[in-house]
C-alpha cells in the first residue's frame, strides 16, 4: 500500500536535501520519489546524505514539470510552511496520512507534494493540489527544513499504515461479520432455547420452580439483547446440553453413595 504514496520535490536547490528525503522516506518505508527541474542530481551529495538510502535515489524518477511528475495520480497533497497562504481545503500531517492511506487502500495512487527550500510553492502549484497540508509549527519560525518536512509527514504515513496493519479492512470485517451474524437466530429457536436452560437450571439447582423470582424474564431481557446468531446459538445450546450430562453424571454418582 505504502508504493501507491509518492514524494516529490520541485526544484529542489540543494542535493543534499534530496539525500535527506530519501533517508526519511526509506526510514519510514516510502519508496516513490518524483524529482522535478532539481538544479543538481546526481549527486555526491545526495548520495551521502541518503545514507544507505541510494536506491531510492537510483530509481528517482526526473521530470521537467509538476504535472508530470503527477501522472496517475488521484489525491495530490501540496505541503505549505506558511499556514494558511490562500484558503484551501488544510490537514495537519496525521489528517493527510489517514487521507493518503484511505486513498492508497481503495487502489488510488496519492502524491505528497514539497517545495523550493527558499520559496516554497508557488500559488499555482499549490492550487493543483486537492488539500495543502501544514505542520503546525511555532508561528513565529514556522519553516522547516524540506527533508524534516518530509520525515514528518512520512512518519504519520507509518504510523497510520501499522495501525492499518494486521487489521482486517473494511471488505474482510464486512464478511467476517457477515458469516457469523447474517444469520440470526429465530424467534422460536429462541423459544426453544429459553426452554432448555430453564430445563437446565432447574436440573442443576439454580433455579427453583416455586420461586422463580423472575430469574427467566432476567435471563430473556439478557440474551435478547446479545442479538445471537444461528452460530452462537448452536455453540449455548452445546453447553446447556454438556451441562445436562454432567448433572446427571453428578446425580448417578451420587445415587451410587
Ligand atoms: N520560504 C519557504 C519555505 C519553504 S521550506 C516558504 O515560506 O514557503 C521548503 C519546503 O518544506 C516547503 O515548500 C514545504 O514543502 C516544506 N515545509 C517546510 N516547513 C513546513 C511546514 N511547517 N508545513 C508543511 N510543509 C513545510
Amino acid at each position: 500500500m505504502l508504493d501507491k504514496i509518492r514524494v516529490v520535490l520541485v526544484n529542489t536547490s540543494h542535493p543534499g536535501n534530496i539525500g535527506g528525503t530519501a533517508r526519511a522516506m526509506k526510514n519510514m518505508g516510502l519508496s516513490k520519489l518524483v524529482l522535478v527541474q532539481p538544479e543538481e542530481f546526481p549527486s555526491g551529495d545526495a548520495n551521502a546524505r541518503a545514507s544507505g538510502a541510494t536506491d531510492i535515489l537510483e530509481n528517482a524518477v526526473v521530470v521537467e514539470t509538476l504535472e508530470e511528475a503527477l501522472t496517475g495520480c488521484s489525491l495530490v497533497l501540496g505541503t505549505s510552511a506558511r499556514d494558511r497562504r490562500i484558503p484551501w481545503p488544510l490537514l495537519d500531517p496525521r489528517e493527510c496520512a489517514q487521507k493518503s492511506l484511505e486513498h492508497a487502500e481503495l487502489g488510488g495512487e496519492v502524491a505528497l507534494v514539497f517545495g523550493r527550500e527558499y520559496a516554497g510553492l508557488t500559488n499555482e502549484e499549490l492550487q493543483r493540489c486537492q488539500y495543502h497540508v501544514h505542520i503546525p509549527a511555532n508561528p513565529e519560525f514556522s519553516s522547516l527544513n524540506l527533508a524534516t518536512a518530509v520525515q514528518v509527514l512520512a512518519y504519520e504515513v507509518r504510523m497510520d499504515w501499522l495501525a492499518r496493519a494486521g487489521q482486517p479492512t473494511k471488505q474482510e470485517k464486512l464478511e467476517t461479520t457477515a458469516m457469523l451474524d447474517a444469520v440470526p437466530v429465530t424467534a422460536d429457536e429462541l423459544e426453544r432455547f429459553y426452554a432448555h436452560l430453564e430445563e437446565t437450571l432447574v436440573q442443576i439447582a439454580f433455579l427453583d420452580p416455586a420461586k422463580p423470582r423472575h430469574l427467566m424474564a432476567r435471563l430473556r431481557r439478557l440474551y435478547g439483547r446479545a442479538g445471537i446468531s444461528k452460530l452462537e446459538m448452536n455453540i449455548l445450546r452445546g453447553i446447556l446440553t454438556e451441562t445436562q450430562k454432567a448433572a446427571r453424571g453428578e446425580l448417578s454418582q451420587r445415587s451410587t453413595d
